[in-house]
Formats: C-alpha cells, sequence, structure tokens
C-alpha cells in the first residue's frame, strides 16, 4: 500500500507494481499529483541532467542518504520511463529538464498511465498505520474503514503548499510508528526585510547582482544571478537558494548584502566613479545614480549610503567616493524571517533518516514500513533536483517492499 499519490507515491506504486505486486495507492485529494501541476510555474521542471557528485552538490540537506536511490533510478532512467509512457522531455538552461510540451499535466498523464493495474483511492486519507503481530499493517482511513497491507509506503511529503495536501500527516504515522522526526523549516522561500527603503521597488528584478549572507565571520552564501524585490522583502531564484541555507537559521544573525556590480572590481569601479564625479562637476551626487543602477533603486538609495547625495559632485573627497563604492558592492539588506511553509517551495526537515536504511528505504524500527519523497528530511535546491528525489525514493521504496514481501513469504 502505498500513501499518498504525489510523484514519490506514484513512482513507488509504479515499480511495485512492475515489480510484480498488488498494489493500492491512497491520494487524500480529488486526484493525483496536485502539487506536480504547479510545478515550474505549471511547466514541471521534472528532473536535472546533472549525475553524481553534480546532483549530490545541489542537496545542502543529507545528500549522502541518497546515493542508492539516485543510482537505482536516474535523470536518465527516469527520462527514458518517461519517454516510454509517452512524455517526452528536453534539457534546457542549467541542465534543467521539462516535458516537450511543457506542460506538468504532461508528465502526470504518463505517470497515470504507467499505473494501470493499481487500485487507485481517490478522497482516501490514511489516518493511521499500525504493525500486526502477523507482520501485516492495518491502515485507518478517515472514516471508518481499515484495510490491510504487507508493506506500506509513506509518501505524503512535506507541510509547504499544504492547498496541495502535504499537510505534515507523514510526520504523525512515522512519529506513531517511533520515528524520530526532525524540527521542520520553509526551504526555497523568499526572505523577509526590515528595511522601509525597499518598500517602493517592489516589482524590481535585479540581474547580475551577487548575494552574501555571512553569520560570526563565515560566508554561509555567495552567489551571482537574478534577485526580486517585493512588498514584504525580497525573492528570486538567488534569494531561494539562500533561503535553503539559512533554513533555521535566526535571520538577525545574518549580515546579507547586494554586489550591483559584481563583474567590476572595487577598484575599477572607483576609477569610473571618480570619472562620472569629475564630468558632474556642480551637479548633485544623486544625478549620477541612474548611471549606475536602475532608476527605482537610484531613488532608494539615498536612504542607504552615508554619504550625502545632494552635494555637487566636485566637492566629494575620497573618503566618500569609497563610502560610495563599498555600498554599491554592498548594499545591506536586514532579514527578518523567512515566509512561512505556506509560501515555501519545499520542506526543511521531517523523518529523521537515521531511522531509515537508504538502500532501501525501509525504516530501521518497523520491518516493512517504507518512507519516499519529501516526508524525509532531505531537500535540494532548484532545478528539478526536489522531484528526482521524490521519483528516485519513490521508486527504490516501491521495489524493495516487493522484494521485502517476498522474502517475508518464504
Ligand atoms: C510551487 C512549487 C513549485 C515546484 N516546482 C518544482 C520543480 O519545478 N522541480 C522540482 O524538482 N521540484 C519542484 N517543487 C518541489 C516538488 O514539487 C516536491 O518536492 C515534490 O512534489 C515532493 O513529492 P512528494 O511526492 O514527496 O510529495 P507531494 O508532491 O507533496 O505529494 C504528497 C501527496 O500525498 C498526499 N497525502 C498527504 N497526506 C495524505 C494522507 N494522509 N493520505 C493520503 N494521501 C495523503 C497529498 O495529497 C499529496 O498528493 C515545487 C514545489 C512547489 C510548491
Amino acid at each position: 500500500m502505498v500513501i499518498g499519490g504525489g510523484p514519490a507515491g506514484m513512482a513507488a506504486a509504479l515499480f511495485a507494481l512492475r515489480a510484480g505486486a498488488r498494489v493500492t495507492l491512497l491520494e487524500r485529494n480529488e486526484k493525483l499529483g496536485k502539487k506536480l501541476y504547479i510545478t515550474g510555474k505549471g511547466r514541471c521542471n521534472v528532473t536535472n541532467v546533472a549525475q553524481g557528485d553534480d546532483f549530490l552538490a545541489q542537496v545542502p540537506r543529507n545528500p549522502r542518504f541518497l546515493y542508492a536511490s539516485l543510482g537505482h533510478l536516474s535523470s536518465e532512467g527516469l527520462r527514458a520511463l518517461l519517454r516510454e509512457l509517452g512524455c517526452d522531455t528536453v534539457a534546457e538552461r542549467g541542465g534543467r529538464v521539462f516535458p516537450v510540451a511543457q506542460k506538468a499535466s504532461d508528465v502526470t498523464r504518463a505517470l497515470v498511465r504507467g499505473l494501470q493495474g493499481v487500485d487507485i483511492r481517490l478522497g482516501a486519507r490514511a489516518e493511521s498505520v499500525r504493525a500486526q503481530p502477523g507482520g501485516s499493517f492495518n491502515v485507518h482511513l478517515h472514516g471508518e474503514e481499515v484495510m490491510q497491507a504487507d508493506a506500506v509506503i509513506v509518501a505524503t511529503g512535506g507541510l509547504s503548499y499544504p492547498v496541495t495536501g502535504s499537510t505534515g500527516d507523514g510526520y504523525t504515522l512515522a512519529r506513531s510508528n517511533g520515528h524520530r522526526v526532525t524540527d521542520t523549516y520553509p526551504a526555497l522561500v523568499p526572505l523577509d526585510t526590515a528595511d522601509d527603503w525597499a518598500r517602493p521597488l517592489q516589482g524590481l528584478a535585479l540581474k547580475n547582482v551577487a548575494l552574501t549572507a555571512n553569520r560570526r565571520g563565515k560566508t554561509l552564501f555567495h552567489e551571482q544571478g537574478e534577485l526580486l524585490f517585493t512588498h514584504f522583502g525580497i525573492s528570486g531564484p538567488l534569494v531561494l537558494s539562500m533561503s535553503s541555507l539559512l533554513a533555521g537559521l535566526p535571520m538577525q544573525d545574518i549580515a546579507c548584502a547586494i554586489d550591483l556590480k559584481p563583474a567590476v572590481p572595487a577598484q575599477e569601479l572607483e576609477q569610473r566613479l571618480a570619472r562620472l564625479l569629475t564630468e558632474g562637476g556642480r551637479k548633485p551626487v544623486s544625478s549620477l545614480l541612474p548611471q549606475l543602477m536602475p532608476r527605482s533603486l537610484a531613488q532608494a538609495f539615498p536612504a542607504v549610503c552615508p554619504v550625502q547625495l545632494t552635494k555637487a559632485c566636485s566637492q566629494v573627497t575620497a573618503a566618500e567616493r569609497r563610502q560610495m563604492v563599498d555600498t554599491l558592492k554592498a548594499l545591506p539588506v536586514r532579514l527578518t524571517q523567512a515566509r512561512p511553509l505556506t509560501e515555501a517551495v519545499v520542506t526543511r526537515g521531517g523523518v529523521d533518516v537515521r531511522d531509515v536504511n537508504p538502500s532501501t528505504m525501509m525504516s530501521r524500527l518497523v520491518p516493512g514500513l517504507f518512507f519516499a519523497g519529501e516526508v524525509l528530511d532531505v531537500d535540494a535546491f532548484t532545478g528539478g533536483y526536489n522531484l528526482q528525489i521524490a521519483f528516485s525514493t519513490g521508486a527504490l521504496a516501491g521495489e524493495r517492499a516487493v522484494q521485502f514481501i517476498a522474502e517475508e513469504k518464504e
């Protein structure tokens, strides 16, 4: 029995079916893969071409736990499976793989095709899983129904975007079977800031900037890319990645800064600024800013720059010029908190991987109980890695569950 009809659960059911089992798939929603539909903005970044260590480098949380499952179903294996089921895929920038038709629904449709023969129960919410003395399981559904299974795979997802059905049920099921569940936090999530100067910048996207986060003198994040100002703070690809590395840390401890000119070394930028100031003559320094940054940011800049920008260009001292360069190279951002789990792409934390065998996905505490997907304390950056993890852990759990049942019956 598989609990949860997301990518991990569908992969588990499909691989268990192909391994020869009679499979029941429980999904609390009225359809399978509700979250899958909204992935990649509806295009579904289903995996990434990265393999081996390149893939694992994109997994900040418990990467080694994934060696066996990614070996079992690699991104190539997943693409071949989808192709076999009628969904061709294409690799784009950054190795991100999408269905050729650019529609997430194509991925779900392909998987559903592969599930023919599985007893799919929609609107069926599992409320408890209890191991029975003979080795089987009783699965209690919402309502009175109790179902029996020889092995159970929990693939209920995490806590992010709960409207899609992932409300943390798997943690309850795991705990009631003696499993440890690590604290959960939002990851791949926008961040709130305390900077009033940034509020009017809502909607401004900065391309090719660098974002840095330091904590107690240690650099936790430094990357170049795109950042977006929002009504509450900052978002965009750079910020989502950074949020993964800051998940669970007190944001007040983080010194965060934006380098507006990452491609220009400070010395070169100072020379350029000196030239502009000379040319500027009696004009106010603020009049130069639109040559250095987007206009809306130039309007907000006086709030963060320690130099009096109403001053004439010709009056700016060398020390002030350096201060301006320092601000351009490290625009300070005061982080307050991550946005809530309801807005996070993934959940950090979950079923403690120390209690799960990575070669089989089976519980080390309750034989016959398996876990797959985001319910586990594993998560990755954006780029198709999280879905690949769901598919790989699901596929491994499905196959090993059937093997477990066969061995038990011998
Ligand atoms: C907006 C958004 C965009 C994303 N885009 C991408 C992307 O492009 N690429 C990528 O790699 N990752 C992406 N992700 C992350 C990815 O979608 C998840 O990591 C992945 O869906 C996890 O799969 P899962 O099967 O473990 O969990 P889920 O997809 O959450 O599926 C769990 C299923 O279990 C069901 N369920 C829960 N409790 C019960 C219960 N008690 N009984 C029965 N059923 C239950 C739920 O209804 C749900 O259908 C995105 C996430 C979000 C929120």
